[in-house]
């Protein structure tokens, strides 16, 4: 490819809109540009990358016994309302209606398409297991489109559904996409971190997430320092644990007066004792009404599983109005003595004596308040979000906290679709059974945003070799001496019909634009020419991570690319 033909649209400045890297990056190396918010061209340097994720992504589901097909981006409403997520998926779902006053939504994800082609098509035991799989565009009204190709509005997407005969078939068949999804990340260049994920309301550890580590991710990765558990932190586990606390008598119950003071620290201050001594009185709205949750002071609800543990579809922090009609009191002097509604505690509550809370009343707080004596609580469960200073649950060593952007998803789904939409079999013995069913997904232009996160410097992007647009970078660098160019062109052609992708920058710019540019694109490998390098028969070859530069005979050039080009692809193992 010919720069100078190549609609390459390079930025000087940072764009003020972009706060992440990666968007910063993809908008000045003319990767990509904002059509309206959360929607976004791909230009053909994008485009490249883009190809390249979704080649490695294609190779790998193949290999691993998927087939692709494509379904439609456009969706009826009568299938999600058989599912019943016409109703709960809420304002991400694009609903629209066509000329005939037919509802329609644009997919934000694909179960119930599939399961409906495969309920139409598939009836005995013999046509499965079938795992079937697409690249497609999406759609999905998120609240907060950001960071550019990490949460767009639309999106390109991998997913994968899984449709298996029994519980064991679909274990199988996840394993094979776990360790399918393992070898494209790597393949892919990305440092990541496999972790378990919330499965939802449907329960069961059999969900992975696969995270690309950086500062920007919007997930929080919870690692143990020692052995190899790790989770997201919606869903990072903490065991009840012993109460370290020295053993004090009861107290009796007693109200004081507290102007002003709300929340725990405050309260904490005016009654001068510790956040651990303070009762958190969270209320909740729930599908089936609102809940009250007591934690430690100085401790977070988890609302994941707030949510898992009391099996609703809908959880929110209660609003104001709500609040002070359940308590009679202003936000801030909520307590459980005497609170007429549900009550949950957090484990880390456990042993605790002589707590402090709200007394539902203004500017009043109750004192040596006593679980069992005080207050009737409905169940004690782990609500909260771990903290560094909670054990690993698995072996109890140190955890340690990163950040990560997911990446890709796998999941075991179970009779959810196939109950839902009536997808069954006739078994080996002639009876109907319900598929089981997996699905699996992976942010394919995310991947291209997360690669850059990773994988840049000050002066640009520095793409790994698998998934970098062009390999090499070939830059004449005296664009006006007839010498130089011609023995330009003559390699190009050569190391083009070698088979490596390169980019001629046959632009008539100063070297240091050329160079700019060529940092910014991050294109791994450049070649210089000018009339010093070639008075010596040579090109000039600079690797732009290392930045490591060696002169290489013209007459090995293409030769020595081809190694090194290979070296830098990362096979599957
Ligand atoms: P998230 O938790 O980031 O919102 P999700 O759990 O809703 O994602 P899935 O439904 O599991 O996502 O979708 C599969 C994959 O699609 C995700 O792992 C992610 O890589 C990608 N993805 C999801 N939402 C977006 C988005 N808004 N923009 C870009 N990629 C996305
Ligand atoms: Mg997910």
């Amino acid at each position: 490819m010919y720069y100078s033909k190549m609609l390459l649209p390079t930025l000087k400045e940072t764009p003020a809109e972009a706060e992440t890297v990666s968007h910063q990056l993809l908008l000045r190396a003319g990767m990509i540009r904002k059509l309206t918010s959360g929607i976004y061209d791909y230009l053909p340097l994008g485009l490249m990358v883009l190809r390249k994720v979704e080649a490695i992504v294609r190779e790998e589901m193949n290999c691993a016994g998927a087939q692709e097909l494509l379904l439609p981006a456009v969706q009826p409403a009568e299938l999600w309302q058989e599912s019943g997520r016409w109703q709960i998926y809420g304002k991400e779902l694009l609903r629209f209606r066509d000329r005939h006053d037919r509802d329609y939504c644009f997919g934000p994800t694909h179960e119930e398409v599939v399961t409906d082609l495969v309920r139409r098509e598939v009836h005995s035991y013999r046509q499965l297991p079938l795992n079937l799989y697409q690249i497609q565009t999406k759609f999905r009204d998120e609240i907060r489109p950001r960071f550019g190709l990490i949460r767009g509005r639309e999106f390109i997407m991998k997913d994968g559904y899984s449709f298996d005969i029994d519980e064991a078939g679909a274990d199988q068949t996840y394993r094979a996409m776990y360790d399918a999804y393992t070898r494209i990340f790597s393949r892919c260049g990305l440092r990541f971190k496999t972790v378990e994920a919330d499965s939802g309301p449907i329960g069961g550890s059999f969900s992975h997430e696969f995270m690309v580590l950086a500062e920007t991710g919007e997930d929080v990765v919870v690692s143990c320092t020692a052995c190899a558990y790790a989770a997201n932190l919606e869903k990072a586990e903490i065991l009840p644990t012993e109460s370290s606390l020295p053993v004090e008598p009861l107290l009796p119950l007693g109200k004081v007066h507290t102007p002003g003071a709300r929340s725990v620290s405050e309260v904490a201050d005016f009654l001068q004792t510790t956040p651990d001594k303070v009762l958190k009185t969270m209320i909740y709205q729930t599908d089936e009404g609102a809940v009250a949750v007591l934690l430690r002071g100085d401790h977070e609800v988890n609302e994941v599983k707030l949510k898992n543990f009391l099996q609703v579809s809908e959880l929110f922090l209660a609003p104001e109005e709500v609040i002070r009609q359940e308590t009679n009191a202003a936000v801030g002097f909520a307590g459980p003595v005497g609170l007429n509604l549900p009550i949950y505690a957090d484990y880390g509550l456990g042993s605790a004596v002589n707590l402090v809370a709200g007394a539902n009343e203004n500017d009043y707080h109750i004192i040596n308040i006593n679980f069992d004596r005080d207050l009737v609580v409905k169940g004690f469960a782990d609500l909260r979000q771990a903290s560094n200073s909670d054990p690993c649950p698995r072996c109890g060593a140190a955890l340690e906290f990163l950040r990560g952007i997911e990446v890709g998803h796998v999941f075991k789904l179970g009779y959810k679709y196939s109950k839902a939409l009536k997808a069954t079999f006739l078994d080996d013995q002639g009876r109907e059974q319900y598929m089981f069913m997996g699905c699996y997904g992976i942010g394919v232009s995310r991947i291209v945003a997360a690669a850059i996160e990773q994988n840049h410097d000050l002066d640009g992007i520095i793409f790994p070799m698998p998934l970098a647009p062009f390999q090499v970078l070939l830059v004449p660098i005296a664009a006006n001496d007839a010498d130089t160019m011609a023995v330009a062109s003559r390699l190009y052609r050569e190391i083009r019909a070698a088979g490596i992708e390169v980019l001629f920058d046959d632009r008539n710019e100063r070297p240091g634009i050329k160079f700019k540019d060529g940092d910014l694109l991050g294109i791994p490998v450049r070649v210089v020419l000018g009339p010093k390098t070639l008075a010596q028969g040579a090109a000039e070859v600079r690797q732009r991570r290392s930045r490591a530069v060696q002169l290489i005979p013209l007459a090995s050039l293409v030769a020595y690319l081809q190694d090194h080009i290979q070296a830098e692809m990362i096979r599957p193992t």
